[in-house]
């Protein structure tokens, strides 16, 4: 049986321990006392996330943290294992969001954007986001970058790492480095008003090589970059490509030379297949993509993450909450061609990921899925886009995104079956294990 345990618990018990002055030690052992290092998880059906069919009442061994095996119910398993009754839920391996921002309390993007908070308050927030997405069943995210001076995500990812806190696993790219008036500049300040923006703005090959090496010494594990203007950048235009083709292929040299992975955001047709021309390894929004974009992508095997319900969000929750009508304006526009653009790429068989971009609240996550459903993929394809395919793009293949033996035990349950009501991903998630540890859906 599920059991339903807050999200707050977690957090107030990773907070508490935080104020209170508590070690990691103590920290650790409030969350993983007692826990047995066996499991079985007895379940209704499983999705193992390779795009099989379903299988129905399978139990998963899981020991020291990995998948041991995959047989049906009652099959051999350790005698000390604990068993874990889903076998009214479908389990599946946890998923993966690879278009995060997690240092934005309750979709305050403005109040971040414009500094408002130190980059310790910073990570606290993105502790308290990231626990959260845990609990939804995002055992792994990746940000693709923080409006924070300084590097708090390293901060949060490695005491997540190293035991301190339960949270997701988390990639990545500490900022999204701009050109001077670029969608990650902050452009809306007087030009007498001469402060340093908690961002990354870079002009010129050898200043992007500069930012890139800066990056990866504190800490990153993605560089991302913002190759055209957006849609939530004051006075920007989404056309415009940002970078000359020698700052985008420093850029793309540079990181690749660290063994690293480089994604850009990228709204306008040219700025897209400029991106893709200089070897990026995914291109997130796309939104103007046109037929040689789409063939440009193909040819090259880069990944698409079409983050699309931020824009649904901006559009239709934007005015109420305060967004800059300018803002407003721009998502409305690009809406109209949005889908038709998205949809081609997705039927010309363009590699889709999922990433919800999340400068709303971190709860909405998953409802990118039913967008992703809307837009041509079928319910499997979509889970496989926050699952294998994500891990692929994480060069994780090897450790998450599917269940088999040998992995990673990342496994979290819906009540119910997602491939009928691809919904139940936002709404019905149960059950959730990391690593084999667990951190939801059931008494500890
Ligand atoms: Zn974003």
């Amino acid at each position: 049986m599920i059991v339903h345990r807050t999200q707050r618990a977690a957090m107030a018990m990773a907070l508490v321990a935080l104020l209170a002055g508590g070690g990691p030690s103590s920290a650790r052992a409030s969350v993983t006392q007692d826990a047995p290092d066996a499991f079985v998880l007895r379940c209704g059906q499983v999705i193992d996330g390779r795009g099989a069919a379903v299988s129905r009442n399978r139990q998963i061994v899981v020991r020291d943290g990995r998948i041991a095996s995959i047989g049906d119910w009652g099959e051999e398993a350790p005698a000390d294992a604990r068993v874990i009754d889903l076998s009214e839920a479908t389990c599946m391996p946890g998923m993966i969001d690879t278009h995060v921002h997690l240092t934005i309390a309750a979709g305050d993007f403005a109040g971040v954007a414009a500094g408002g908070a130190s980059s310790a308050t910073k990570g606290l927030i993105a502790l308290r986001n990231a626990q959260t997405m845990l609990d939804n069943g995002f055992t792994t995210v990746r940000s693709t970058g923080e409006f924070d001076r300084y590097y708090s995500l390293s901060n949060v990812r490695d005491a997540i790492k190293a035991g301190m806190f339960v949270g997701p696993r988390i990639l990545q790219a500490p900022h999204c480095i701009s050109a001077t008036g670029g969608h990650c500049d902050i452009n809306n300040l007087p030009a007498d008003l001469d402060i340093e923006i908690p961002g990354m703005v870079v002009d010129g090959a050898d200043a992007m090589r500069l930012a890139i090496r800066k990056e990866i010494k504190f800490g990153a594990d993605w560089i991302k970059l913002a190759a055209t203007g957006g849609v939530m950048s004051h006075g920007d235009n989404p056309n415009a490509t940002a970078f000359t083709d020698e700052e985008l292929q420093a850029a793309v040299d540079e990181t690749h030379r660290h063994f690293k992975k480089i994604t850009v955001h990228a709204i306008g047709t040219e700025g897209i297949k400029q991106a893709v021309r200089a070897g990026v390894d995914s291109v997130e929004h796309a939104i103007l993509i046109d037929q040689e974009g789409i063939d440009l992508m193909l040819d090259r095997g880069t990944v698409l993450v079409p983050t699309i319900y931020v824009l649904n969000y901006v559009v239709e929750v934007g005015p109420s909450i305060g967004y800059p009508p300018g803002s407003v304006a721009k998502g409305a526009e690009l809406m109209e061609v949005r889908d038709d653009r998205i949809r081609a790429a997705v039927e010309a068989g363009v590699k889709m990921v999922m990433g919800s971009d999340t400068i709303f609240p971190v709860e909405q996550a998953a409802r990118e899925f039913v967008q992703m459903v809307r837009l041509g993929l079928s319910p499997m394809e979509s889970i496989k886009a926050g699952t294998i395919n994500a891990a692929e793009l994480l060069d994780l293949g090897s450790e998450i995104g599917t269940l088999e033996p040998g992995k990673l035990a990342d496994i979290v349950a819906i009540d119910g079956n997602p491939l009928d009501d691809v919904t139940l991903l936002e709404t019905a998630v149960g059950f959730v294990m990391k690593s084999g540890q667990v951190v939801k859906g059931v008494e500890r």
